[in-house]
């Protein structure tokens, strides 16, 4: 079992001050494979005097300096690939191929992305050419606490910590508890590539007490964010006292509009969306959304498609899918499972239960529900599991209606070849992002969230200028 007990404060790697011991659990095996510490408010305490401190200077570190840095961390990272791949299927289930390729792919993504963001950003600008001496500047905003789920740890944490960084602000990252492997491996490489100390610091520990004294610490000045929505109220609560800045990526119930003259792979492209990840992402097309003509055939195709979807452990090769990360989110999605059965939606693929031959280890069969009713609670609950519910249209304006009739508004999905028409529709759609025929987001391309999905963007020029403030001095002459 490995030991990562220890936590990375002030270029150090120190052990925490009450030991408190933390199992991280391969959710393939059910076995425990590493033991963590979780931190308390003096680790925290700590933890945010160290960026406190180390801000004085790197707040006024240039432009060329933190591009250094972060093209030697993604000269690192690179180096270190395998070593990602592996950690995050150990600690969230993702079969190694997928590990390999998307989930440590994106952390890879994001760093060289925000390499090309930096470069390219101007961080002082004039008002204009009517105020010349109204000079903009584009400053960190100072020290951020990070907090991040266990779905996609390393690219949730590398949409935080490396704008956090381009933009001069130092930092507080809290891994989720369940998947911390892989944010260890990220502050090694930190620790390799020499930032200045203090600028980044990691201490693991749980939401109710560790993130919890992270977001009411007041030397912090922002919190980011990606989680539940539940506990994103409950940190917005907590920074509401003293006004700190909060970024927050929160849920998805995403559809998936098929429309009668969609193209020939729309369906099943729209289904392993659903079902990729084990259905564990927050832009998941979760709602299947089907004009009726093509109704029965394409509940048809589904049912297929999730009745020929592989399950299994996920150190083995291949392009099936692996355990949902743990038993309290097992026991989650078995029921909804049951409440979807219960509620009268027609089960046409997969159920509760595990899939045969795989006893131990929380895997969850492809499930497929038709009939949906969006007012029923499988329509309703972002299940984060590889849950599908199909549900029928008539009309173009009745399929908006249903697409917004939730309480999310993350990413929402538009399969049709008449491009007017998927225009027409994106527009009317109240999400943060839309795909039009899985043409797919640029890495740069803001994401985030409408209404309970979220506040603020992630990647890109704007992921950047969350951590800035903006300050404008007049009277300037240079
Ligand atoms: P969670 O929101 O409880 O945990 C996410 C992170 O927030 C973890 O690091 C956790 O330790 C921390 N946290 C939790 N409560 C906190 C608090 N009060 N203050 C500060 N930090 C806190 O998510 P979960 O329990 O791991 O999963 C529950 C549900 O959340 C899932 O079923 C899913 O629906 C949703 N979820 C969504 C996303 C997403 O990307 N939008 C990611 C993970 C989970």
């Amino acid at each position: 079992m490995l030991d990562k007990k220890n936590f990375y404060i002030n270029g150090q790697w120190v052990s925490p001050k009450i030991p408190n011991d933390y199992k991280v659990i391969d959710p393939s095996t059910e076995e425990e494979c590493a033991v963590i510490s979780l931190g308390g408010a003096e680790d925290i305490n700590d933890a945010v005097n160290s960026a406190t401190k180390a801000f004085e200077t790197w707040a006024f570190s240039t432009k060329e300096e933190r591009l250094k840095y972060l093209e030697n961390l993604y000269e690192v990272y690179k180096k270190r690939w395998a070593d990602m791949a592996k950690a995050i299927s150990l600690e969230m289930g993702s079969p190694i191929d997928f590990s390999t390729q998307l989930q440590a792919g994106t952390g890879a993504s994001h760093i060289k992305s925000y390499i090309k963001v930096l470069k390219e950003y101007t961080f002082e600008e004039k008002l204009g050419p009517h105020a010349l001496n109204n000079n903009i500047i584009h400053e960190p905003k100072g020290v951020c606490a990070l907090i991040t789920p266990w779905n996609w740890p390393m690219n949730q944490v590398c949409l935080k910590v490396i704008p956090a960084i381009a933009a001069g602000c130092t930092m507080i990252l809290k891994p989720s508890e369940i998947a911390p492997l892989s944010s260890i491996i990220l502050a090694e490489m930190i620790d390799e590539i020499k930032l200045p100390k203090g600028v980044f610091n990691l201490v693991n520990g749980d939401g109710a007490i560790t993130g919890n004294a992270l977001t009411s610490h007041p030397d912090v000045n922002m919190v980011s964010f990606t989680g539940s929505t539940r506990a994103g109220a409950l940190i917005s609560q907590n920074a509401a006292s003293d006004f700190k800045r909060v970024s927050l990526e929160l849920g998805g119930k995403g559809a998936n509009i098929i429309f009668k003259d969609a193209d020939p792979e729309a369906v099943e492209r729209g289904a392993l969306r659903c079902f990729r990840n084990s259905g564990q992402s927050c832009n998941a097309p979760t709602r299947m959304l089907v004009e009726k003509s093509i109704y029965e055939e394409t509940v048809e195709r589904v049912k297929n498609f999730a009745n020929s979807m592989k399950v299994d452990v996920a150190t083995k090769e291949g392009d099936h899918i692996g355990p949902v990360v743990s038993k309290t989110q097992f026991d989650k999605i078995q029921a909804l499972i049951q409440i979807g059965i219960d509620e009268g939606a027609k089960l046409v693929a997969g159920g509760t239960g595990k899939p045969e031959g795989l006893d131990k280890g929380y895997f969850v069969k492809p499930t497929a529900f038709a009939d949906v009713n969006n007012k029923m609670q499988i329509a309703r609950t972002e299940i984060f599991g590889p849950v599908l519910s199909i549900i029928p249209f008539e009309t173009e304006e009745e399929a908006i209606e249903i697409a917004n009739d939730t309480p999310y508004g993350l990413l929402n999905f538009i399969q049709t070849q008449d491009q007017e028409k998927a225009n027409r529709v994106a527009r009317k759609l109240r999400s943060g992002m839309v795909d039009i025929n899985g043409a797919g987001l640029a890495p740069d391309a803001p994401f985030g969230g409408y209404k309970h999905s979220g506040i603020g963007r992630e990647a890109g020029k704007l992921g950047l200028e969350e951590y800035l403030e903006v300050k404008v001095v007049s009277g300037w002459n240079d």
